[in-house]
């Protein structure tokens, strides 16, 4: 399937100079999300797997899909504030100031899940938390890899991803 010709590219947004890689086309689309969730966990091992942990927001979509068609649990990784206790949060550097996530404490194995890589703080900062709040990473992936961005090399995690920029 060709995942890219259903992902639009926005220039100058959200900031003038950026081009953001819009996948709400692929979310619209029925067979092109079910090949997501599919293809992202070809090289998992599903029995390993407890959860499928989400990124706010748009992780939270492809995560909550992929535990609907794998028949697992679902957990939110959120930005600082929005859950109830008890939680683990860590904060992050941005490319200006800081920005905080967080994530219910438990245990069992998670598959993390996010719509884009970037520069790759977000991913390292909710690998952190999810082991900060008491669970094992399994596996790690994104829909998108922006390859040229991140040069940030994640530990003992292969990050699998379907598209590439
Ligand atoms: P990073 O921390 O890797 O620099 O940025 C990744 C986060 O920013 C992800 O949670 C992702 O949702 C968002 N993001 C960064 N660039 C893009 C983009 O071009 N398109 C989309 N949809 N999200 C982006």
């Amino acid at each position: 399937m060709n995942l890219k010709s259903l992902i639009r590219d926005v220039p100058n947004f959200p900031k003038e100079g950026i081009l953001f890689r819009d996948m709400s086309p692929l979310l619209q689309n029925p067979e092109a999300l079910d090949f997501v969730s599919k293809n992202l966990v070809k090289n998992v091992d599903l029995a390993k797997i407890d959860y499928f942990a989400g990124i706010e927001s748009r992780g939270f979509i492809l995560a909550a899909h992929m535990a609907a068609t794998h028949k697992k649990g679902f957990l939110p990784i959120r930005k600082a504030g929005k859950l109830p206790p008890p939680t683990q949060r860590v904060s992050y550097a941005l490319e200006y100031g800081s920005a905080e996530i967080e994530l219910p404490l438990g245990k069992g194995n998670v598959m993390i899940v996010d719509d884009v890589l970037a520069t790759g703080g977000t991913l390292k900062a909710a690998i952190d938390v999810s082991h900060a709040a008491g669970y094992n990473v399994e596996a790690v992936a994104v829909l998108v890899n922006l390859t040229f961005l991140n040069q940030m090399k994640f530990k003992n995690a292969e990050v699998m991803s379907l598209v590439q920029y």
